[in-house]
């Protein structure tokens, strides 16, 4: 690993990161754990020998689908074993939902299933990886991931998101030594997967304009440099979506690289907040009201993206406010619609209580709010514009477009804001009096058709 100073950051492209540790201008000292990212045809001509970098050992766990194992695990077994490696191949099954799911029972089942081994492979995305990077890390073993699709930020991440006991859960790990992944296969995965990582990567301004509202309204830490990490990449499909739905190939690499990047950000600032505001709240909402109901719900990035159409019509309503005036925030949360999560949920929204005190005295400062409003204004798009790009490469944008009834939609909008500690522009909607009024009115301007 070697070691910059911080006058190197500001020009730095971010691939100058990777295994590095660097003084930072927000005074932290970052950590980039991540050695290699290879996107090329040829990248698993390469796999061989990175992973000898990082072990002497040559048993490898091979962990993919059914799906993922046809696309690219044969070819990762080949490609080891022709290299003198043994190869042990865990394919995880399916659920009664026709692919596998990331929770407590598929983890116990690869726990059960995992041979001896010097490091893990996984071939896939999403849930393989958040399996596979579980699994490697109680194990204390090394781990890479070979990507089938362009879609989620998880790759890159430090943590695992798993749902457990039926409560979406986020436990600690290590992200991989290195990501793998071979262009044709990213632009040629299934369309839904990719307009997902769209929707995951457009949600991006406004995770940071809600982690700068961390910071100015409650003092929390904030990182520059971690949070226009991406923002080079960002014209490279935000401008042109028309090429994500064409899977032109420069753009599907901004995207398959914006992602891996916002995951870095997270992995070196140790949270989540530059790459998970209020958006993601009503992806998480969504995804624990199917777990009560016992119904699935649609991918991550899918229901993020209207999280994001949703949150940019709130901040252009918070735009508007010249001086705010303070309502009381909600005292309690809504035990009916929680049902067995109550307790896990109430938790969180405890948690949070001094931090909506210390927002609604802060929103009586005049200094403060104006400053807020200028930071923000610099980093959020216009709901016109998030909508006209989803909309464009042929994402999801619509309630109808996640298989989300109309009045699902609104009680998972009004719900948001009890899930989780770290305050959102959810919010501050509630302080400001916004919500619960406007969301009825936004759902039918923007989410509606
Ligand atoms: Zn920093
Ligand atoms: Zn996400």
């Amino acid at each position: 690993m070697s070691y910059r100073k911080r006058s190197d950051s500001k020009a730095m492209n971010p691939k100058e990161l990777l295994d590095t540790t660097f003084d930072c201008e927000c005074g932290r000292s970052h950590t980039v754990p991540i050695r290699n990212l290879i996107y090329a045809e040829d990248a698993l001509e390469h796999l061989p020998k990175v992973l000898a970098s990082f072990t002497e050992g040559r048993r490898a766990v091979l962990i993919a689908d059914e799906r993922t194992w046809d696309i690219v695990g044969c070819r990762v077994e080949e490609a080891l074993e022709q290299a003198g490696w043994s190869v042990h191949n865990t394919i995880v099954p399916d659920n009664a939902g026709g692919s596998p799911v990331c929770d407590d029972t598929t983890h116990d089942w690869l726990s059960d299933h995992l041979p001896p081994a010097d490091i893990v492979v996984a071939a896939g995305s999403g849930v393989i990886n958040d399996l596979a990077k579980w699994s490697a890390f109680e194990h204390n073993l090394p781990y890479v991931v070979v990507a089938t699709a362009a879609t989620m930020n998880g790759f890159t991440a430090a943590n695992v998101a798993p749902s457990v006991g039926g409560v979406k859960t986020i436990i600690p790990a290590r992200p991989p030594l290195a990501v793998f992944a071979i262009p044709s296969v990213i632009s040629e995965a299934p369309f839904e997967l990719t307009a997902a990582g769209l929707g995951d990567t457009i949600a991006k301004p406004v995770s940071t304009a809600d982690w700068l509202l961390n910071h100015i309204f409650c003092g929390e830490y904030f990182c520059r440099y971690c949070s226009q990490i991406i923002n080079a990449l960002e014209p490279c499909y935000l401008e042109k979506p028309e090429d994500i739905k064409n899977r032109k190939p420069a753009a599907i690499e901004a995207l398959f690289n914006a992602l891996l990047y916002s995951g870095i950000a997270m992995t070196v600032v140790g949270t989540s907040a530059p790459a998970s505001g209020g958006e993601h709240l009503l992806s998480h909402t969504l995804d624990m009201m199917s777990g009560i109901d016992g119904i699935a719900h649609d991918l991550h990035g899918r229901q993020v993206g209207l999280g994001a159409i949703f949150t940019s019509a709130i901040y252009e309503r918070i735009f508007r406010i010249e001086t705010p005036r303070c309502h009381p925030f909600p005292t309690e949360i809504d035990s009916i619609f929680w049902s067995d999560r109550t307790d896990n949920v109430g938790e969180q929204y405890e948690l949070k209580r001094p931090a909506l005190q210390t927002m609604s005295e802060k929103l009586q400062d005049g200094a403060t709010w104006q400053a807020f409003l200028t930071a923000a204004r610099q980093q959020v798009h216009s709901p016109r514009q998030i909508k006209d790009c989803l909309r464009t490469a042929g994402a999801a944008h619509t309630f109808a477009d996640i298989g989300c009834p109309r009045e699902r939609l609104l009680a998972a909008v009004l719900h948001m804001h009890e899930i989780r500690k770290r305050p959102t522009v959810i919010d501050l909607a509630w302080l400001l009096g916004i919500l619960p009024g406007a969301a009825d009115e936004i759902i039918d301007r923007w989410l509606t058709s």
